[in-house]
């Protein structure tokens, strides 16, 4: 599996395109400002696009929906239900940024935590983190050694918990348990800032490390 990142200019947020290397088949996780870039690399490279994979449903996750179904009017878009609230009130959070968006197509299938989502050869763990926002889940392959995190972890940095949904000591529980139980070479794609290892994180992150602060080792 190959990752390949498209950074939105507004909110610098990271769409990732998950190639599986031996089919050319791939998945768009996180279609926001970098949505255009992400589709005009798939049609340049003749990639075959099986669906659109939301982490969670902040506007700058979502917002480029639309622009990868222009592509394929019928692109499944996968989501977990409890951020569906989240997804269809886009441009109530629009609003709270004093920006104004249009409505996405609405999700077509429900991520399943514990349910593995295949593509082309390459299969992806759909784990459940909650507490950046309620429905939120990552993607992790075991065999690749690499998790799409979305804004759960980032270098150096956690998710923030005080948006509508968000919980802090939630967050904290999900980083424990689905993000620091997996080996500490899988290298984390976050939402927003570069690529982290698990092992740099579990001994460098200021928020999680007792030294600094944090709240687990
Ligand atoms: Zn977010
Ligand atoms: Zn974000």
């Amino acid at each position: 599996m190959k990752i390949r990142t498209f950074t939105g200019s507004g909110f610098g947020e990271n769409a990732y395109l998950a190639v599986c290397e031996s089919t050319n088949v791939c998945v768009a996780v996180d279609p926001g400002g970098g949505a255009p870039d992400l589709g005009h690399t798939i049609r340049s490279e003749g990639l075959d696009l099986q669906s659109i994979l939301l982490t969670h449903a902040h506007l700058d996750h979502i917002e480029g929906v639309n622009d990868l179904r222009a592509l394929d009017p019928e692109l499944p878009i996968w989501l977990h239900p409890s951020d569906l609230g989240l997804y269809l009130g886009v441009q109530r959070q629009a609003a709270m940024f004093g920006l104004r968006t249009d409505a996405q197509p609405e999700p077509t299938d429900e991520l399943v935590p514990g349910e593995p989502y295949r593509f082309g050869d390459c299969t992806f763990e759909v784990r459940f983190t909650p507490g950046h926002a309620p429905g939120h889940v990552i993607f992790v392959s075991e065999d690749d050694r690499l998790a799409l995190v979305g804004d759960v972890i980032f270098q150096a940095s956690i998710g923030r918990t005080d948006l509508p949904g968000g919980d802090f000591q939630t967050l904290m529980k999900s980083i424990r348990e689905q993000v620091l139980t997996l080996p500490d070479d899988t290298v984390l794609y976050p939402g927003h800032g570069p690529p982290t290892q698990v092992g740099h994180e579990r001994v460098g992150n200021p928020f999680l490390v007792p030294h600094y602060g944090g709240e687990l080792a």
